[in-house]
């Protein structure tokens, strides 16, 4: 990705659609979410990298239920800021699964294909039970049947980037949500 100037960097993001603020508050209240959902059971969260690195910090020191942290990622194949649709588990979990309570956190549901595979390839390992959580979600760019079970926002079909979503390795670190535009 090359940039004229900062002053290019900048005017690529066009417009704040979730304010760090409001992201905190979501993030609390998925805590919570997960605290009553599991009730004290230990837990794995798993991270789907990189977009759900920032997600995944935040939510992690917010629950109180005894939890361990793994991560995967998956590849996407992107044309530009459209998704091709092949999938690629690029990094798996370090230990087994079965009978353990597992919660995946994803930055954003688009085609829905990525968290279609990784919850199909984790269920096959028999989880005691599989909990989806995404920052945000797509509906209407869905092309698989899937839908997570908790989402924190539902946006409409824009190109979004900041905290951790990327647009070609950039802009993860902003620490609200914008849409993109060249
Ligand atoms: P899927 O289409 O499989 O649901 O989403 C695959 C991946 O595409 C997401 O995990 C995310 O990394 C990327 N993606 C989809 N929509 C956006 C978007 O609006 N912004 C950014 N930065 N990445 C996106």
């Amino acid at each position: 990705m090359v940039f004229k100037n900062v002053s290019d960097f900048k005017n690529r993001i066009k417009k704040i659609l979730i304010t760090a603020e409001e992201i905190d508050a979501a993030i609390g209240r998925a805590a919570k979410k997960i605290d009553s959902l599991y009730d004290g059971k230990p837990l794995i969260i798993v991270g789907i990298l990189k977009g759900s690195f920032v997600f995944m910090a935040d939510v992690c020191r917010r629950v109180t239920v005894p939890c361990e942290v793994g991560f995967m990622a998956a590849k996407s194949y992107f044309e530009g800021t459209q998704s091709c649709g092949e999938v690629k588990i690029t990094l798996d979990l370090h230990r087994d699964i079965e009978d353990c309570h597992v919660v995946i956190l994803e930055d954003i549901v688009d085609t829905g294909r990525t968290l279609n595979d990784v919850a199909a390839l984790l269920r096959s390992r028999k989880p005691a039970s599989l909990t989806v959580i995404t920052l945000l979600d797509k509906p209407d760019r869905r092309e698989v049947d899937f839908a997570p079970d908790i989402s924190l926002f539902t946006i409409p079909d824009l190109f979004v980037v900041g905290y951790g979503l990327d647009c070609g390795e950039y802009y993860r670190n902003l620490p609200y949500i914008a849409e993109y535009g060249e």
